[in-house]
């Protein structure tokens, strides 16, 4: 499906659906499945984790503290929510917002991947680990690629896919936060037009001397933040 109009009609229908989504157990506890914000048609789309307390209640992502910061890192590059479009891997709050687990996470890739090729973004923007190992396909964690472009496919959609620090965690940590900053002023470039890739492939399946694991990650527990 090519027409912007169709596309979104179909992301709409596709929509209804998963709004009654009992793929997994998160359907007993949620109070209502979020699905994603913004411009169905958008060259950026973000990808978080998943909802947590506020987002649960009002249907939308990032709405709590780590929403407002993604506002105004959007605004720093004068840009809206409105004008982006802002997913989550899993559509349904963990409880006390817990980490996703892994069949959580299977059983909804299908509603994100289908976002994507509906939406068909020229940039995906990962925010923290669970996003970036889901849509790159790699072990790596945020903290070695965060700030690291790399072209990308998912389904059909060449994309760039561009990993950062998930705002939750820049909230507490100063120093995270310069670090999520500098990422973000990088998007303008990114959305004009395809950069080089990274010289380290380091999203792009290819064994580096000295990675043969995933790394251990700094723990980015979601609990008390929304
Ligand atoms: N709110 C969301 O919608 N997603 C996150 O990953 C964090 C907060």
């Amino acid at each position: 499906m090519s027409d912007a109009a169709e596309r979104r009609a179909e992301l709409e229908r596709r929509a209804a659906g998963w709004r009654g989504c009992q793929k997994c157990a998160l359907a007993a506890t949620r109070t209502q499945v979020v699905i994603g914000a913004g411009n169905p048609d958008a060259d950026l789309m973000f990808v978080g984790e998943a909802p947590g307390f506020h987002e649960d209640k009002q249907g939308i992502p990032f709405v709590g503290q780590a929403g407002r910061l993604l506002e105004s890192l959007l605004e720093e590059i004068g840009l809206t929510r409105e004008r982006v479009y802002i997913a989550n891997v899993l559509k349904c709050r963990p409880p006390g917002n817990r980490d996703p687990q892994p069949d959580e996470i299977d059983a909804c890739e299908e509603h994100l991947f289908a976002q994507v090729d509906l939406i068909r973004p020229r940039v995906v923007c990962t925010l923290g680990n669970f996003a970036t190992k889901l849509l790159s396909g790699q072990p790596y964690g945020i903290t070695r690629v965060h700030g690291r472009p790399q072209p990308h496919r998912i389904g059909s959609v060449e994309l760039v896919l561009y990993p950062i620090f998930h705002p939750a965690a820049a909230l507490y940590t100063p120093s995270m936060l310069d670090t999520l900053r500098a990422d973000f002023q990088r998007l303008p470039e990114l959305l004009t037009g395809r950069p080089e890739p990274t010289p380290e492939p380091v999203l792009a399946g290819v064994s580096q001397a000295g990675v043969t694991a995933a790394e251990p990650e700094p723990d980015y527990a979601q609990l008390g933040l929304f």
